[in-house]
C-alpha cells in the first residue's frame, strides 16, 4: 500500500490550472490527473472560450494530456470544481478510481452518481476555489449556463 497522497497539495496543480484559464478570459476551472503515487500524469483547463471548443473541460484536458495509461484504477483525478455529468461519464468509464474535487458549493456535478458507483470522492470545500468560481459566475452568468448545458 502506498500513503495516502497529500489531496490538498495535488489540489494546488488544478487551482494554478484554473487560474491561468482566468488570465486567459476562459472559464476558470483546472484539473490534473496523479497517479497515487504521487506522480503528475497531466494537467489542463477548460478552454471552451480560448479554443471556441464546448469538450475541452478541465478534466477532459488533463485526461487527454495524460496520454494512453494501462489502468485508471490507481490514478486520481483532481478538480477545482465537481465534475459535470460529461466528465463524471469521463470518470466512470476509465474507472479512475478516486476524485478529488476542489469544492462542490457552486455546483454539486456528478459527486453522489460518482459515489454510488463506488468511485472515492474526497471533496476539500477549498475556500480559494469556492471564492473564485462564485465571483466568476456572478460576472459571467451566460457563459456559465452555456458550460453547464443549461438554457
Ligand atoms: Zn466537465
Amino acid at each position: 500500500m502506498t500513503a495516502t497522497p497529500d489531496y490538498r497539495a495535488l489540489l494546488e496543480t488544478a487551482l494554478e490550472e484554473a487560474r491561468r484559464g482566468l488570465a486567459e478570459g476562459g472559464i476558470p476551472i483546472g484539473a490534473a490527473l496523479y497517479h497515487a503515487d504521487g506522480r503528475l500524469l497531466g494537467c489542463g483547463h477548460n478552454r471552451r472560450v480560448q479554443e471556441d471548443d464546448p469538450s475541452i473541460h478541465g478534466e477532459t484536458d488533463a485526461f487527454r494530456k495524460a496520454g494512453r495509461q494501462r489502468s485508471y484504477r490507481d490514478t486520481i483525478m483532481v478538480t477545482t470544481l465537481a465534475p459535470c455529468w460529461y466528465c463524471s461519464g469521463l470518470v466512470r468509464q476509465f474507472n479512475i478510481g478516486t476524485v478529488v474535487v476542489g469544492e462542490a458549493v457552486n455546483f454539486a456535478g456528478g459527486v453522489d452518481w460518482l459515489r454510488e458507483a463506488g468511485t472515492q470522492v474526497v471533496v476539500l470545500d477549498d475556500e480559494r476555489c469556492i471564492t473564485m468560481m462564485r465571483e466568476w459566475i456572478a460576472a459571467n452568468p451566460g457563459l456559465w449556463n452555456e458550460d453547464i448545458g443549461e438554457d
